[in-house]
């Protein structure tokens, strides 16, 4: 969400006459775009902001912004602790920068944490993308209703708000234009949308996907995150019937055990989320998945751990994430007692990233000897290598000119890297 939101946040200075540069000495204005999700991200913040200072008595002066979620969360605190900030602005009212931006000389230091995701989404790309993006995020939602006890996500973001269908496809089309063949719907829980078609009518996430998927000169189409709770009729028809709907879903089981989901307030248990999976690998048995967790929830116990270790075992995952819990100001879960010493977090992180690790390796080794479709994205590390992504998500790396990137081309796989695949150009298959 944050990547989008900054390209958006690009968009908008280029319009007002800003143009990226490639070293910080030379900015005017610098743009930090925070997470809040947990503590590593936040006092990462404060950290950068602290290098910023030094900057900030330079020639150029530049201004500095800071918006996302630490800015909607600890407005007053980002300018208490760092005055050298100019602005500080909540990720629902980017739309304003220019306007502060112009008013600075009279209005500074500037707090803005009032916006509203429908006027955020009223302003679409109108500058270009980044050159030669083959891949690009489309935001259809902003906002969550879950409330999940250890997240901060719906205390700075907002309420869930879906945009409607008709801004969705219009800000599709502008990526086509510009050469964009994969496009991935993101939101906090995207198949809980429910937004606006041009009739009126209320639509669901499948609809919107079948809205999406068909639209000339795209060949792909993800969507991230989803929930276990939304796999509903409508979404496992379009993944039964829809060509282009990449067959990989990030679904974030948190946990395996029904006692740690219950305080995490999410709204199912672990036999509904073997359930959603089955049903997914029902209408579309070459699906795979990813999945978050969250190692160390107070009062997780041993046997909880296991429940997860379990969970991971049975649905075997092509890959995943992992996090120790981290308590957050102001959530419910950060005051529970019974919170888990950092060291059997880290014990317990170390075990489940070893199983999932183990599991990315056997999911890519499959593919090792097989023809798989990849479109191509950017360059490779190496010089004459390019890199891009299997309809699984996979990463893999060939050697090819740069004039590839941008082609779906099939792709034998020669070599099982770390996390990665090797392979090569099969034109005689093509
Ligand atoms: N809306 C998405 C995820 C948003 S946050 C969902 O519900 O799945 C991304 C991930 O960060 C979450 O899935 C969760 O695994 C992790 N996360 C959120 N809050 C956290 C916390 N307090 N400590 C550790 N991990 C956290
Ligand atoms: Fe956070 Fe839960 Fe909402 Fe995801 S569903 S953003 S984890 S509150």
């Amino acid at each position: 969400m944050n990547v989008y939101d900054s390209l958006k946040i690009v968009s908008i200075l280029q319009e007002c006459g800003y143009r990226v540069v490639d070293v910080p000495e030379k900015a005017c204005l610098f743009v930090l775009n925070t997470c809040h999700v947990r503590k590593k991200a936040t006092e990462k913040v404060f950290s950068d902001l602290g290098r910023l200072r030094l900057l900030k008595t330079g020639h150029l002066a530049p201004k500095i912004i800071v918006t996302g979620c630490v800015a909607q969360a600890l407005g007053v605190e980002v300018q208490r602790r760092a005055p050298w900030v100019d602005i500080v602005i909540g990720p629902q009212a980017l739309h304003k920068i220019p306007l502060l931006l112009e008013d600075l000389e009279q209005k500074r230091p500037c707090l803005c944490l009032e916006g509203s995701a429908a006027e955020k989404f009223k302003k679409s790309f109108h500058a270009p993308l980044p050159e030669g993006r083959v891949t690009a995020f489309l935001a259809i939602q902003e906002g969550c209703d879950y409330f999940c006890s250890y997240c901060v996500v719906p205390h700075t973001r907002g309420r869930e708000f879906s945009r409607p269908i008709e801004s969705i496809l219009e800000e599709a089309h502008a990526f086509i234009q510009q050469g964009v063949k994969e496009i991935t719907l993101i939101g906090q829980n995207v198949n809980a949308y429910c937004g606006m078609d041009a009739t009126g009518a209320m639509c669901d996430f499948g609809t919107l996907l079948r809205r999406v998927a068909p639209l000339p000169g795209i060949l792909r189409v993800r969507y991230t995150t989803s929930h276990p709770r939304h796999i509903n009729e409508s979404l496992l028809h379009a993944h039964a019937t829809l060509p282009q709907l990449a067959p990989f879903i990030h679904l974030p089981a948190q946990a395996g055990s029904d006692p740690i989901l219950k305080a995490m307030n999410r709204p199912y248990t672990r036999a509904d989320y073997l359930m959603a999976i089955d049903k997914l690998r029902t209408v579309r048995p070459d699906i795979a998945f990813s999945s978050d967790f969250i190692v160390g929830f107070p009062g997780e116990t041993e046997e909880d751990f296991q429940e997860t270790l379990s969970l991971v075992k049975s649905v075997t995952y092509a890959q995943a994430y992992a996090f120790k819990y981290s308590p957050r100001p102001g959530t419910p879960a950060a005051s529970l007692p019974d919170q888990v010493p950092e060291s059997a977090k880290e014990e317990r992180l170390a075990r489940l990233l070893d199983i999932l690790r183990k599991q990315q390796q056997d999911f890519n080794r499959q593919s090792v000897g097989k023809v798989v479709s990849v479109l191509f994205e950017k360059p490779g590390r190496h010089s004459g290598e390019i890199t891009g992504r299997t309809l699984h998500f996979q990463s893999v790396i060939i050697k090819a000119p740069q004039s590839v990137i941008g082609s779906c081309l099939p792709v034998r796989i020669i070599e099982l890297l770390p996390y990665s695949l090797r392979g090569e150009y099969t034109p005689s298959t093509a």
